[in-house]
């Protein structure tokens, strides 16, 4: 096994464990990923994320086929339609998170900007988030909508379901996750109040400034 795979299996089992520890995963809910130079590791099905065995990591080739481990998880789809259309993609992140789960819930966000731009982190870390239709999870309907984006999120919501962030890193997914979940709890936390969110210009020198995602 190369040390590129060795690292990444360890580092989906500690990272895996911090988010199930801090409460952003409960039970089997939510599903990690990393791409490697040769395929891509998967959490298996029914797998807490506090519980992944860096040896029985599912791993899955280029064209999708379970190659050795447990079976990958049902939502394998949702993390294929993110590399296949995000070069620059290089771990996945899935979450039923409290807070991100709720404000997928809510008829009357922006499908088009779920998360609007509260603080600089969540337009330096997350971008601009998209609404996608509610999908029975394990459809494999849910990766066509995502394919449909054509990778111009880094993150979106699926309705009634729950955050699918992806980053550069593991590392980086994981904190992009967070970041949302914790913006998304923000903004239940204001609902109601009046809220000067950051201006267009505001958000178009942090982009300029950090680069988009
Ligand atoms: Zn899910």
């Amino acid at each position: 096994m190369s040390s590129e795979e060795w690292t990444a299996r360890y580092e989906m089992a500690k990272l895996g464990a911090s988010l199930f520890e801090r409460g952003f995963s409960v039970g089997t809910a939510g599903n990690i990923s990393v791409r490697l130079s040769d395929g891509i590791l998967m959490s298996p099905t029914n797998a807490r994320l506090c519980d992944l065995d860096p040896d029985r990591i599912s791993k899955l080739g280029m064209d999708g086929e379970h190659v050795s481990g447990d079976r990958p998880t049902k939502e394998v789809f949702l993390h294929q339609a993110f590399y296949d259309t995000r070069p620059e993609a290089g771990a996945v992140v899935h979450l039923h998170s409290t807070w991100a789960t709720a404000l997928s819930c809510l008829e009357e966000i922006d499908p088009n900007d779920c998360i609007p731009p509260l603080t600089p982190y969540v337009v330096m870390r997350v971008g601009t988030v998209k609404l996608v239709p509610y999908i029975r999870p394990g459809d494999p309907q849910s990766g066509e909508l995502i394919r449909e984006l054509g990778g111009r999120y880094a993150a979106v919501l699926l309705a009634n379901h729950g955050p699918v962030v992806s980053g550069r890193s593991l590392f980086s997914a994981v904190c992009a996750a967070e970041e949302l979940e914790e913006t998304a709890r923000l903004l239940m936390a204001l609902d109601g109040r009046k809220v000067r969110y950051l201006t267009g210009h505001q958000v178009a020198d942090l982009k300029q400034t950090f680069g988009t995602i």
